[in-house]
């Protein structure tokens, strides 16, 4: 018996039970708590069960969990990764250990390397590498080849993905892997625990003892993601998450995304595979819920539900079928994300009476020719002011993603998302800085009106240098949206004969030479730093209480 696993070894009467269980969410599953099997069985990602009599290996996954540059240790939070917790639980259902080594700020080496020693020795470790934090990534590689020398360092996730050979030619990194990385990491520690050739496995490309780099073909992405056992939630220290802390799950119930936003990584994630087209995939709504279900009875603090999905509503029939079983089965409250261009009101009406509080929604730009021509985003101002009226009819908050700093955009056109906001009625709204992803589509539009430096600063705020829109301009925009769209909001409330020059005069503090943008950003940092560390103190220190002000402003 294995002394970390109490479960192991629960299949062992009956290893089919362990096969039928995964393809199908059975109650024996369940009842297993999800991912543990005997040791010496291993599951393909064709769904073939290969028996071994190997040795586990043990695996250290590295994920660096931070979007901004801080330095500074921070003990606790941190975010849910589902695909490190796939990953996981392929291999622990394998019987492979596995450990994570959780980033939450940049590393200096000290601190790095002393983390990575405090974990101990292992077979394999697994880099999880996002473009915002490839810089420190190579780094972590570089360090951790140096404490563990024989160890086999192999690196997956977005970036890679997109930029392979990039990422392959880090030093100390021995193989990446394109695309997901369940049953591509699983063979990989099978093979090198067994000693065999490891260099000819599907989806991985690796750094040949020459220097050369040997590329496999891509796997087919598997369809039916019921084949995946159910995430292993305690990869992570659960309880801790920054969302766990607020009484919240984040939960995914497919992969992919089916449309082709010029600035998205997923519209050139299903590029890799050969069988693109089946790219967007969703969990059948019986074992969505048994996900959930798994996962309530782990955690049964958890009140609230984050549906992380690309898009929850791609599939229309799957999103009823699945929103009528969750009502009946689970029926917490939850905020996912959704497309305006594929909805009805009778499905906002069944989110609203399932539970739905909160929709996250992109409107990006308010500028028809941006979203047309240059985000190939192909819905009109009126598409969404009439869904929009959908959520508020039926109490659902309405939170907008906009981006700002686009190429070509300028203050006027910035202007036209903060009026497009106003007319949404959009009760919260995140105006993101537009960040070139590599092999985007608007990345090359960028880099070819030439835009885009040649490199991007990890500590630069705005990485388009654009003459019409300089940074100062794309930082009061992003900093005062929220400012701009209330009073655009309120315009209303004013008398009808004071309306236009309220306008007007909105229009010219927004966009005119006066204004002085420097100065206002400077301050909007000052107050920005203050909130931060005022929420962050909140919200791992009295838990309680920021959820008491978060709920209250919801019910606003
Ligand atoms: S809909 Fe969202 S997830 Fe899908 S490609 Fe567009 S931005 Fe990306």
């Amino acid at each position: 018996m294995n002394q970390e696993n109490p479960v192991h070894g629960l299949f062992e009467e009956n290893p089919d039970d362990l096969r039928a269980a995964c393809y199908q969410g059975t109650d024996a599953y369940q009842k297993n708590e999800g991912y543990h099997t005997r040791t010496g069985s291993s599951i393909g990602d064709t769904g073939e069960v290969i028996p071994t009599d190997r040795p586990r290996a043990r695996v250290l996954l590295v994920y660096p969990d931070y979007t901004e540059r801080d330095r500074s240790p921070v003990s606790t939070g941190g975010n849910y990764s589902e695909g490190l917790a796939s990953i996981s639980a392929v291999l622990k259902q394998a019987g492979h250990q596995v450990e994570l080594l959780h980033l939450l700020y940049v590393h200096k080496e000290a601190d790095f390397k002393k983390k990575l020693q405090t974990k101990g020795a292992f077979d394999v470790i697994g880099f999880s590498i996002r473009t915002t934090a490839f810089i420190d990534c190579k780094e972590y590689i570089k360090w951790t080849k140096e404490v563990y020398p024989d160890t086999f360092i192999t690196c997956g996730s977005y970036h890679v993905t997109l930029l392979p050979d990039e990422v392959l030619s880090v030093d100390g990194a021995d193989c990446v892997c394109v695309g997901d990385g369940e049953y591509a990491t699983l063979e990989l520690c099978e093979k090198l625990m067994a000693g065999e050739d490891h260099t000819n496995i599907e989806s991985m490309y690796f750094k040949m003892p020459d220097g050369t780099f040997k590329h496999n073909p891509i796997r087919p992405v598997f369809e039916d993601l019921e084949r995946l056992p159910i995430p292993d939630f305690e990869l992570f220290d659960y309880n801790n998450l920054s969302a766990s802390k607020m009484n919240t799950a984040i939960v995914m119930m497919s992969r992919g995304c089916l449309f082709s936003c010029t600035y998205c990584g997923n519209s050139q994630f299903r590029n890799v595979y050969p069988n693109r087209k089946k790219f967007a995939r969703f969990r059948s709504p019986e074992n969505g819920i048994l996900y959930l279900k798994t996962l309530l009875q782990k955690y049964p603090y958890l009140q609230y539900l984050n549906f992380r999905d690309a898009i929850f509503n791609m599939y229309p029939d799957w999103f009823d079928a699945f929103i009528a079983l969750y009502k009946k089965e689970i029926n917490l409250p939850f905020t996912c994300n959704v497309r305006f261009d594929v909805l009805t009101e009778d499905t906002v009406r069944k989110m609203a009476e399932a539970g739905c509080y909160t929709i996250d929604v992109g409107v990006e730009s308010g500028d028809e020719e941006i979203r047309t021509k240059y985000l190939r985003r192909l819905m009109t101002d009126q598409q969404m002011i009439n869904a929009c009226e959908w959520f508020h009819k039926y109490n659902v908050m309405v939170l907008t993603y906009n981006i700002v700093g686009l190429p070509h955009e300028d203050l006027h056109k910035a202007l036209k998302t903060v009026k497009l906001n106003a007319k949404l009625k959009s009760d919260r709204i995140i105006p993101n800085i537009f960040y070139p992803y590599p092999m985007t589509v608007l990345h090359d539009i960028a880099k070819q009106a030439g835009f885009l430096p040649d490199v991007i600063s990890p500590d630069c705020k705005v990485p388009l240098k654009q003459k019409q829109f300089p940074e100062h301009h794309v930082l009061f925009v992003a900093d005062y949206f929220m400012f701009f769209v209330k009073r655009y909001k309120r315009l209303k409330k004013w008398p009808k004969f004071l309306q236009n020059a309220r306008e007007n005069w909105l229009d010219f503090w927004f966009t005119g030479p006066l204004t002085p943008r420097r100065t206002l950003v400077f301050l909007y940092t000052i107050k920005a730093g203050i909130t931060k560390n005022l929420k962050s103190f909140l919200r791992n220190h009295c838990p309680a209480f920021y959820l008491k002000l978060r709920n209250r402003r919801l019910k606003k």
